[in-house]
């Protein structure tokens, strides 16, 4: 992180009313709490892209339960 920017403080306003304190900041310049994460893919092409990786990880999930499925069969 560039020395300037070492003091950026998050400075969202909390619920007691002060300014937010924490430094631990994204490039949006707010911390975890004050919108620093992703809020999801907005494209369609975005999404889509997600949804290929979510059904790649369904497809290991399944490939999981199918190897369980055979080591409790060879054990009984
Ligand atoms: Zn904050």
């Amino acid at each position: 992180m560039p020395d300037d920017l070492a003091d950026l403080r998050c400075e969202a306003k909390t619920r007691a009313g002060t300014p937010c304190k924490r430094k631990d900041i994204y490039q949006n310049g707010r911390c975890k709490f004050h919108g620093g994460l992703s809020s999801g893919a907005k494209t369609a092409e975005g999404k889509a892209r997600q949804l290929a990786g979510y059904r790649h990880w369904q497809e290991k999930q399944g490939m999981r339960k199918d190897k369980i499925a055979q080591k409790n069969a060879h054990n009984e």
